[in-house]
């Protein structure tokens, strides 16, 4: 932030609450900006300031939804059944993935979790009996759950511990109103000990000995969210696949970045006006799945997913039923597996109820 922000402006609001009671923490600063965000626009598409998978091509979600009903078909075909989407966007992903569904039979009730005024008007359009919840809390306990989050894991607030020299400190924003232009944010290291919030394992131990200035991200809400699906796939069965930019093994550093008109900017620069988001630890929410049995189907590229359940066949038949739009099918094909595009960086994790079927794509 360089101007001095508008008196109703969130950064304005945050220069205030700062000025009152101190540094804030990165979490709050997160989870803030980004409630302010979502709340106020549909920041998805080409007008947008990002574009996701579902939005690229239909055959993303077609393909999901396949890989429910098949999930779901040989696990029984128990009912009632329900379709679970956090953070569902546009629906459009919700749309193509019903669509392949219904053909094997699966007609599920539809159950989005969104927090966004914005966002439920678009996806009350595509879905008009669908139920919203404010979490999973109020989805019905019975029946099996089919659930879906897709770059949904990567807006939630991130929490970050800095080494300095007296030890671990939670990663603060401050302002400084001493710089030019008015003023800007910045980090600062909190004054309490932290060393106790380190995440217990393997980083753990390299972390005792980090050199000053490592930074550990975790995402304490993330884990909490796996944590009650895993609760709810083991009591009710059913399945869920978390596809999400992350990365599968642990390690230190900050992934937090901000997008604004498809362009990465300073976190700082736009609080509230501007896409927060950080990589997901994959690695660390399926330790958590696993904590409460439920099962961990793997956590694979999104290319290797999609090839697996038939992305290519799937465009070649688009392709060949639509010759004047090939040329588009085949991009958004290898926009979605493509190696240095969306197929290694984005991952899905799949976790399913003990008893359920062995999975495709992992
Ligand atoms: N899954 C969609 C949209 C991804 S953007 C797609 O792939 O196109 C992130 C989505 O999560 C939006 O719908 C946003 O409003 C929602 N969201 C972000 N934080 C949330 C929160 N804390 N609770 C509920 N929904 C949230």
């Amino acid at each position: 932030m360089s101007a001095k922000p508008h008196s109703d402006s969130l950064a304005a609001i945050f220069v205030r609450l700062i000025a009152a009671t101190g540094p804030l923490s990165l979490a709050q600063f997160m989870a803030e900006s980004n409630a302010r965000y979502y709340m106020t626009r549909d920041p998805l598409g080409g007008d947008g300031d990002f574009v996701t998978a579902p939005e690229i091509s239909q055959m993303f979600g077609e393909l999901i939804g396949l890989w429910l009903a098949d999930m779901w078909m040989r696990a029984g075909c128990d009912e009632p059944v329900h379709y679970v989407e956090l953070g569902p966007g546009r629906g459009t992903l919700a749309r193509d993935a019903l669509l392949a569904a219904q053909r094997f039979g699966l007609t599920p009730r539809i159950h989005f979790v969104e927090s966004s005024l914005a966002l439920k008007a678009r996806q009350l359009a595509l879905h008009p009996t669908a139920q919203w919840h404010d979490s999973l809390a109020s989805v019905p306990t019975i029946g099996p759950i089919l659930l879906v989050a897709n770059e949904f894991l990567d807006a939630l607030p991130v929490r970050q511990l800095v080494r300095t020299p007296q030890g671990w400190r939670e990663r603060m924003v401050a302002f400084d109103d001493t710089s030019s232009g008015g003023g800007t944010f910045m980090f600062v290291a909190g004054s309490q000990p932290r060393d106790s919030a380190l995440p217990a394992g393997n980083l753990e131990q390299d972390c005792r000995e980090a050199p000053e200035g490592t930074i550990v991200e975790t995402c304490p809400a993330a884990a909490a969210i796996v944590y009650e699906v895993a609760g709810r796939l083991v009591a009710q069965g059913g399945a869920a696949l978390f596809i999400d930019y992350g990365y599968a093994e642990p390690q230190t550093g900050s992934t937090l970045q901000a997008v604004r008109d498809h362009r990465s900017i300073d976190p700082f620069a736009a609080p509230g006006d501007s896409d927060l988001s950080a990589h997901v630890d994959f690695g660390a929410l399926a330790q958590v799945a696993q904590s409460l049995e439920a099962r961990w189907l793997g956590t694979v590229g999104q290319g290797q997913f999609l090839r697996a359940l038939g992305i290519e066949d799937r465009a070649a038949k688009l392709a060949a039923a639509a010759p004047q739009h090939a040329e588009a099918i085949i991009a958004a094909r290898d926009r979605l597996i493509g190696e240095g595009e969306m197929g290694t960086l984005f991952k899905v994790m799949g976790l399913a109820a003990p008893r359920w079927p062995e999975p495709a794509g992992f």
